[in-house]
């Protein structure tokens, strides 16, 4: 250890002599001490320069020998695995993580216990030892946390709503001050005419995309926004992307440039990096923005999501479920 005050020096002393005895020597007081005897020499004659330079330098080695090992050890456990694989897909999105805490406690908790997969569904119950089968008791097939924010085939309206919460949310944020000629149809019921969100002087059709966006120059935006868990997000964009490639070639070839954006948000809120550029470009088609909007904008998705998950979740032990006014933050 560097020199430092004669108590301290006394108490890491006492402590590395304590940890000497253990038979597991991975503390990291024990590192410390290892990494800072190993580091080459320096030049540096200054003493307080000099030991400002070495814990530097040990504090680095530490901290990425500490995030390896603690790493590879979360990768083997199969719970924590799938925590480490989703933590990996956000790290650039230090927001996602800031916003996190900036969430109500209980709705901070559930995101926290969903992503680490340790909320109370009937899987984790009977791994606990806390109930006998994991069958959903809505639909009877095997309840885990993918099935109860995605996939319990009876709860579609209950996800529709959540969809429905998103959308208008985003398209909330994009009418606000946005051109008089731009027009924004949605899938839900009043905010289109006749049976399709692709009003006929486009194209005739059938097929509904989420959102339609027409600009003062006639160029076509379709609009698709999927809430899938996060494992399945790239398999979400393919099948829209499948979807709509008719209907897209048809609108071009009536004279109207179009494109298609698909939008995919986690249901446990996260919005990887992909997205965020895909939202960032929907935004741009109808308005300008700065880029703090538009962060302030990707956070109040995310509460959104997260808030409807929560719903969601919570209303499992529910049979029967009455759509609450969409959500608004
Ligand atoms: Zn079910």
């Amino acid at each position: 250890m560097t020199k430092a005050d004669a108590t301290v020096t006394h108490c890491l002393t006492s402590k590395l002599n304590r940890e000497s005895q253990w038979t597991r020597k991975n503390s990291i007081t024990r590192h410390a001490q290892e990494t800072m005897d190993t580091l080459p020499a320096t030049q540096i004659q200054d003493p307080h320069k000099k030991a400002k330079h070495l814990v530097k330098k040990s504090t680095t080695s530490i901290r990425d020998t500490f995030q390896k090992k603690w790493t590879d050890h979360l990768k083997g456990l199969a719970v924590q695995g799938q925590f480490v694989r989703v933590w990996q897909a956000v790290e650039a999105d230090i927001q996602w993580k800031s916003l996190l805490f900036q969430l109500p406690p209980r709705i901070m908790q559930f995101v926290l216990n969903a992503i680490i997969d340790t909320l109370p569904t009937n899987s984790n119950l009977v791994r606990w030892k806390k109930r006998s089968n994991a069958k959903c008791d809505i639909c009877n097939n095997k309840e885990t946390l993918m099935h109860v924010l995605n996939n319990c085939a009876s709860c579609l309206d209950r996800y529709t709503w959540r969809h429905n919460s998103i959308l208008c949310h985003i398209k909330k944020f994009l009418a606000k001050d946005m051109p008089d000629n731009v027009k924004i149809y949605l899938d839900i019921p009043g905010q289109y005419k006749g049976i399709s969100t692709v009003p006929v002087d486009i194209a005739v059709t059938n097929q509904k995309p989420d959102m339609v966006i027409i600009d003062n120059v006639g160029n076509v935006t379709l609009v698709e926004l999927t809430v899938p868990f996060e494992s399945n997000i790239i398999q979400a964009e393919e099948r829209k992307k499948q979807r709509y490639e008719g209907l897209l070639n048809e609108i071009t070839s009536n004279g109207h440039p179009t494109e298609l954006i698909t939008i995919e948000i986690g249901s446990r809120g996260l919005i990887c990096k992909a997205n965020a550029d895909k939202l960032f470009k929907l935004t741009k088609k109808v308005k300008k923005v700065s880029r703090k909007q538009f962060r302030a904008f990707k956070n109040e998705i995310t509460k959104v999501t997260v808030v409807a998950s929560y719903i969601i979740f919570y209303a499992k032990f529910e049979n029967q479920w009455v759509s609450p006014p969409l959500i608004n933050v």
